[in-house]
């Protein structure tokens, strides 16, 4: 038979050089009571070497292949018999009978596998030559199959033992994947959801703490420092969230630049403490790339009793979470009664909203702009209004920013640009100005819904002015000059609002080309009694001169205001001194009450 299949199945076993077991020499031992001979082996046949596995009180363990008796023994079925070495003229010559153990007796039984490969014996040696009938050898082939039986049994076994060492190996992986964060190697959502329902995995005896910590502009800094930058951010953060709570809590990521934390809370003032220093601790500057980052985070934290239920304490430290990114960003914030009240409102707000506009419960109110020089009327800024029926009246600041955030402003700010237009053009020589939510600046289809509202309405685009607040800056510049060109180009002008409240930067003043700066009420407001308010006023109307741009100051509320902001170069004004945002209707009595004058703007 082929030898290399012999040896791969030899292998198969998996016996070489392996150490004696009891299975193994209580065979031998019973094979030399049963014929009372002084040695008896089971070995198996290498290729070059006779590797004995039991061998009594043999001193070696290994002895050549080419002058072993069982190599003679696997080529055959039948065992092989020897029963005077010096007779037989195979053996006569072997060192085995002249030297060592001096063999003059062999009977050996092959151990012949399931598959028919030979790959070992079971074999009785004597220093005397002996008798061995046919009987003997049937018994000792007998004792042959046990230890094959034995060795197959073990394999089915060790086979069965691989497999499911396998298996479990795999869903050990699968359960690796499913539950931990690959990037980080924290437990992830699903596992933090486990946790959660199955017990904290650590004992909370004197209240627990839940902590919800996310990234501020987690994408800025990918975009500014590259991937591996920001991955590198999130293995430190995580690393430093792991090595401060240890056992004493658990740390999860729980989506991008979310990880929550939950830790025993012996004294709350020491979780905000650690909470306040991981803060710290994030907010170093990042270099990569030759780029320097000043990365911030905010974090939300609940506190409950030993036995809180952690759902109930993360929806806390989320709200927490939320009211610190829109009012605390870079803060740590805890969790109070009022949050859980003031996001039930939004999301009841949010809510409201669609059916509010379907039943024209958003109105408009129209507040008048003026000449500096003589107070004509010569505009109206369009204000939205909604007198919830519950609710009561609600500040435009709310409900635009919970429509931006669900992303409802989209609808809300066709229904407004519809309703001004439709109004302005009853009064044929005042300018509407429209606010416009940044959302809707940066969205690919403000052009075409400003062509389909002027189409529809009539109105005349070149009495259109819409408002921009500075945080569309936010967005690219390279965009911003895209939108502003295609609406100058239908002869609707841009005014930039609230000028001097949020990233201002009078460069931006440089590069895009609008038609209006509107100079924030704050700096109105101060304009008497601040010496700095009056110069930044001075600073921002030269410039606009400079640039072609008009001037509108908000907000003005006394006579000595518009004086003195006349005298610094606005050449508009808005506030309540001049009119109050009021209804069409009282827009409409304004305009036939004057007399008639060219329209301006
Ligand atoms: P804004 O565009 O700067 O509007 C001027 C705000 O100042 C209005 O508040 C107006 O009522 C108020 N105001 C005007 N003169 C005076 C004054 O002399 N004294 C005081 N104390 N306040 C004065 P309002 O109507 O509450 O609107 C607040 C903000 O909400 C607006 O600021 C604007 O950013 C936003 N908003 C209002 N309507 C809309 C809208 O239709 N669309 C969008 N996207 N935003 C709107
Ligand atoms: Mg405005
Ligand atoms: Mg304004």
């Amino acid at each position: 038979m082929d030898e290399e299949a012999r040896l791969a199945e030899l292998r198969r076993y998996r016996i070489l050089d392996t150490d004696p077991e009891p299975q193994f020499d209580r065979v031998a031992d019973i094979a030399k009571r049963q014929f009372g001979v002084p040695i008896a082996l089971v070995a198996f046949m290498d290729a070059e070497r006779n590797f004995l596995k039991a061998r009594g009180s043999l001193p070696f363990s290994d002895s050549p292949r080419d002058i072993s008796f069982c190599g003679h023994t696997i080529l055959d079925d039948a065992p092989t018999v020897v029963r005077d070495t010096l007779e037989d003229e195979r053996f006569r010559e072997s060192p085995l009978v002249h030297d060592g153990p001096k063999v003059r007796f062999y009977a050996g039984a092959p151990l012949v596998m399931p598959s028919g490969h030979r790959i070992g014996t079971v074999c009785l040696i004597d220093t005397k030559p002996r008798e061995f009938s046919e009987d003997d050898a049937e018994r000792l082939q007998d004792l042959a199959s046990i230890v094959v039986d034995h060795l197959h049994m073990r394999y089915i076994v060790g086979d069965v033992h691989e497999e499911i060492e396998t298996r479990r190996a795999a869903e050990a992986e699968a359960h690796r994947l499913a539950f931990f964060d690959a990037l980080t190697g924290l437990p992830n959502r699903a596992a933090l959801q486990t946790a959660m329902a199955d017990g904290l995995p650590f004992g909370g005896k004197d209240g627990l703490a839940a902590l919800f910590f996310d990234i501020d502009d987690f994408k800025a800094v990918n975009d500014a420092l590259g991937h591996q930058a920001g991955d590198a951010l999130l293995k430190r953060i995580a690393e430093s969230l792991r090595r401060s709570v240890g056992e004493r809590g658990l740390v999860a990521r729980i989506s991008g630049d979310e990880f929550v934390v939950f830790v025993d809370a012996r004294r709350p003032e020491q979780v905000e403490r650690w909470a306040k220093r991981l803060l710290a601790e994030i907010g170093r500057p990042l270099a990569a790339n030759g780029v320097t980052a000043q990365v911030g985070a905010s974090i939300g934290l609940a506190f409950g009793p030993d036995k809180a239920d952690p759902g109930q304490l993360l929806t806390q430290a989320d709200l927490a979470l939320q009211h610190a990114k829109r009012h605390q960003r870079g803060r740590c914030v805890t969790f109070s009664a009022d949050m859980a009240a003031s996001v039930r409102r939004r999301r009841r707000v949010g809510q409201d909203l669609d059916r509010a506009m379907a039943a024209g419960e958003i109105d408009l109110a129209f507040q008048p702009i003026v000449r500096a020089g003589d107070g004509g009327l010569i505009g109206v800024e369009a204000l939205a209004r909604w007198r919830h029926p519950e609710l009561g009246p609600l500040s435009p600041l709310e409900f635009i920013g919970i429509a931006e955030e669900t992303g409802q402003i989209v609808e809300l700010g066709r229904y407004i640009l519809r309703r001004a237009l439709a109004a302005g053009r009853g009064w044929p020589d005042l300018f509407v100005s429209v606010n416009l939510s940044s959302v809707q600046f940066q969205s690919t289809e403000l052009v075409g819904e400003i062509d389909a509202a002027l189409a529809e309405s009539g109105f005349p685009p070149r009495r259109l002015e819409l408002e921009l607040t500075e945080s569309f800056l936010l967005g690219s510049v390279d965009l911003a000059k895209s939108q502003i060109d295609a609406l100058h180009a239908r002869g609707v002008s841009i005014a930039l609002d609230d000028f001097g409240t949020g990233y201002s930067s009078l460069s931006y003043l440089r590069r895009l080309p609008f038609d209006k700066v509107k100079i924030d009420r704050s700096f109105v407001t101060n304009v008497g009694g601040d010496p700095h308010s009056l110069a930044i006023v001075q600073c921002i109307t030269g410039l606009a001169r400079q640039l072609g741009m008009r001037v509108t100051a908000e907000g003005i509320e006394t006579e000595a205001q518009a004086v003195l902001l006349a005298a610094a170069g606005c050449g508009t004004f808005q506030g309540y001194h001049f009119g109050k945002p009021m209804p069409a209707a009282a827009i409409g009595e304004l305009v036939a009450a004057r007399p008639r004058l060219a329209a301006a703007g």
